[in-house]
């Protein structure tokens, strides 16, 4: 098997580190990916620090990374939709059953065989795990590979593969936004791709950060207003009036004030994913009949649809391009809500 170099974690508390992976020889029906760049996703640091250990417990060593552009090396004999030298995406998911309820319904994510793209058990039996995007190479199923516009930055393009689609399917699914009053909680790798969405449906956008530093570039990338959400005099003028926020927090925090920032009707969407469970008091619901939802990244089709969108409309993400001998320190800048506004790794580096 095709060695590849890669960055993995050996436990909890290792710093990722230089490491040699195996990768299968593509079957008929796999594409061998030459990796370029591969976005750091907070979902990377919750799992290397095996932070969701009671939903997910994180196997080691593992190679995280979901957020993958490249351009194709090898295609299988079998492979219609690609060739050689295409550049193409892969997102958080590479495999699942293809024929349960949700893959029928293009939304594999929620397949009971779905195959995530690190920290799942690997069926080709390549390592325990699949092994994710830190690294030069990947090998996957053509039906989980993604075809990626030409005419944007490849660096800023990698997280649209996971931040991109993880705010454009809940704001896509919410219905018609436009004219509609949407808060964006928290100004990370997720969250200024909502602020780009839901701005580029027509929305009025507020960002809610804890970090006034923010505020210039939340107005820069599309907010109309922003709330700093530890001064409660900005909270309390704009309680009852979102018609849907979608909460991005990657920490423990208290979502009964995003409740109450609802009207009536009003649906909150987490997709931030705390380790620590939520507390919720019902009235926060009861009063003005309020939804509280999650949503999980999205189908392929769907991924498909939003990189065609972000061709259409020059939307990528704004990135910090590190060479991957820095992951380690942009870990620790991520953790402390300090990244401009997704980290982007060359992997032209691994090289050096
Ligand atoms: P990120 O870049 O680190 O952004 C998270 C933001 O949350 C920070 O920039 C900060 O924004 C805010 N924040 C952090 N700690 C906070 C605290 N204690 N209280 C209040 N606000 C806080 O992370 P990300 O990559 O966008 O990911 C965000 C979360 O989504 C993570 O938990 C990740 O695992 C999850 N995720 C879920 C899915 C899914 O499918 N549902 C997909 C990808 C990621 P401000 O500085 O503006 O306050
Ligand atoms: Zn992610």
């Amino acid at each position: 098997m095709p060695n590849a170099k890669a960055y993995s974690a050996a436990s909890a508390t290792s710093p990722l580190a230089p490491e040699t992976i195996q990768r299968r020889e593509p079957t008929k029906r796999d594409v061998s990916i030459e990796i370029l760049y591969c976005g750091i996703c907070h979902s990377d640091l919750h799992a290397v620090r095996n932070e969701w250990e009671s939903v997910m417990p994180t196997v080691y060593p593992i190679v995280p990374g979901h957020e993958i552009v490249g351009r194709i090396t090898k295609v299988g004999s079998e492979v219609s939709g690609f060739k050689e030298g295409d550049l193409v995406g892969v997102g958080c998911l590479v495999d699942s059953d293809q024929s349960c309820p949700s893959c029928r319904a293009d939304v594999e994510q929620f397949c009971p065989e779905a195959v995530f793209t690190y920290n799942s058990p690997d069926k080709h039996n390549t390592a325990p795990v699949t092994y994710g995007g830190y690294s030069e190479s990947i090998v996957v199923d053509e039906k989980f590979v993604l075809r990626v516009p030409d005419n944007l930055d490849l660096a800023g393009v990698a997280p649209l593969l996971c931040a991109g689609i993880t705010t454009y399917s809940p704001i896509r699914r919410w219905g018609d936004i436009q004219g509609k009053k949407v808060g964006v909680v928290g100004l990370g790798g997720l969250g200024h791709m909502g602020v780009k969405f839901a701005k580029a449906f027509g929305a009025h956008v507020a960002v809610f950060t804890t970090s006034p530093s923010k505020k210039e570039d939340a107005l820069r990338l599309g907010a109309d207003e922003v709330i700093i959400s530890k001064d409660e005099e900005q909270m309390k003028q704009h309680a009852g009036s979102f018609d849907f926020i979608l909460d991005t927090v990657s920490a423990d925090h208290d979502v009964n004030v995003y409740l109450g920032m609802l009207t009536l009707d009003g649906n909150l969407t987490l997709v931030g994913a705390p380790d620590k469970p939520l507390e919720i008091s019902a009235f926060a619901l009861l009063f003005g009949r309020k939804s509280l939802s999650g949503s999980l990244i999205g189908g392929i089709k769907e991924t498909q649809e939003m990189l065609d969108f972000c061709g259409e409309h020059n939307i990528t993400a704004d990135v910090e391009v590190i060479p991957i001998q820095q992951v380690n320190e942009a870990y620790e800048r991520m953790n402390k809500s300090d990244v401009k506004y997704r980290f982007s790794i060359d992997m032209a580096s691994l090289k050096y």
